[in-house]
């Protein structure tokens, strides 16, 4: 092919890069400006593409994988499906425990991008040998030739936002970012972004987002696990049962709770009034935005940069289904579903 047409070798060559998109309408009102950093438009359609290619790279640096090798990792979903398929680029076996919390929808999609998928219970905790992590422990034991990436607990995991989303937002905002606001589920991203952004420029204050039911607010402010604050939730990628190695806890400054309800209802709104379709844990950093503004976190000239993990169609069974919105209990006379479809 002629060399003045722009190819790409393979898929792998468009993760990252991702665009830096201003909101016009949710924050309208408010005091400053707000960009979502839109990681859907990674090839995977999330930023979980940034850490299965980094880890998997470095494992093939250092010798741990070779062709043929398998790919083993517990994920709610996303970071499964990035490392399904840098694996069918790299020619690796790939193997996912995947919490029963995960959409159907997720599943068949890691199903159909070669992986071997394990479903494992939700409600119970960390060290229960049901759990995903026992689970993707013993499997990683039990088969030779694998790599278990384990992303609460890799150091790489913070290294790929570091050495990426960090950059990408510092050049795309030429320096002028005041806020970072992002979902904490491993915590890689918030805390890989915000150190490369705070080696430029300390003063970007660094907001973390967790729901309600997991640990990690808590344990910000207290340094100590409070397992009282743990209860089962709808947000799938945010917040914790336990505390992540991947989550650099010093370099956030503070954390908002925000609720399955609300996160989903503003998730619904950034489809209908930024054209934006995203996911779950959008709705949630975007939530959290809104509680931040009515506390009067933002004044003219901020510039607020938040992230928008991945895409609405990973949640048409869920967030964007009036069925399940209405078997959660999460419309009332406040609320609108929505449109009706039209029989014609
Ligand atoms: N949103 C979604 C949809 C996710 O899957 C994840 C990852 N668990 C996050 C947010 C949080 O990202 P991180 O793990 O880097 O904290």
């Amino acid at each position: 092919m002629k060399k003045n047409i722009q190819v790409f070798d393979n898929v792998l060559q468009l993760i990252g890069n991702t665009p830096l998109i201003k909101l016009n309408r949710m924050t309208a009102d408010y005091d400053g400006e707000f960009y979502a950093k839109v990681e859907a438009f990674n090839p995977g359609h999330s930023s979980k593409d940034r850490i299965a290619l980094h880890i998997i790279e470095e494992a093939e640096r250092q010798g741990i994988l070779t062709p043929g090798d398998t790919v083993i990792e517990t994920t709610s979903g996303n970071t499964g499906f990035s490392i399904a398929m840098v694996s069918i680029i790299k020619g690796y076996k790939c193997i996912l425990a995947v919490s029963s919390k995960s959409s159907a929808d997720k599943i068949d999609m890691l199903k159909s991008m070669g992986a071997q998928v394990y479903v494992c219970p939700a409600h119970v905790s960390a060290d229960d040998p049901r759990s995903y992590y026992e689970v993707a422990k013993r499997l990683h034991e039990e088969t030779k030739g694998s790599v278990y990436i384990n992303q609460y607990f890799n150091q790489l995991n913070i290294d790929a936002h570091y050495n990426s989303t960090g950059p990408e937002i510092w050049k795309q905002t030429e320096g002028h970012i005041t806020h970072l606001i992002a979902c904490s589920g491993t915590g890689g991203t918030i805390s890989g972004t915000a150190k490369y952004l705070k080696e430029q420029n300390p003063k970007i204050k660094i907001i973390g987002v967790d729901a309600y039911g997991s640990v990690l607010k808590k344990y910000h402010e207290t340094r100590e696990f409070d397992h009282d604050e743990i209860y089962p939730y709808r947000i799938e990628g945010l917040g914790k049962n336990l505390i992540p190695t991947a989550t650099d806890f010093d370099i956030i400054d503070e954390f908002v709770k925000v609720t399955d309800e609300e996160s989903a209802h503003t998730a619904r709104q950034i489809s209908r009034t930024e054209g934006l379709f995203v996911g779950y844990t959008s709705g949630a950093v975007m939530q959290a935005v809104k509680q931040l503004n009515e506390a009067g976190e933002f004044k003219t000239g901020d510039n607020v940069v938040v992230i928008f993990p991945d895409h609405g169609s990973r949640y048409m069974s869920k967030i964007y289904s009036d069925k399940w919105m209405e078997e959660q209990g999460f419309f009332d006379s406040k609320t609108v579903s929505t449109l009706e479809t039209i029989q014609y």
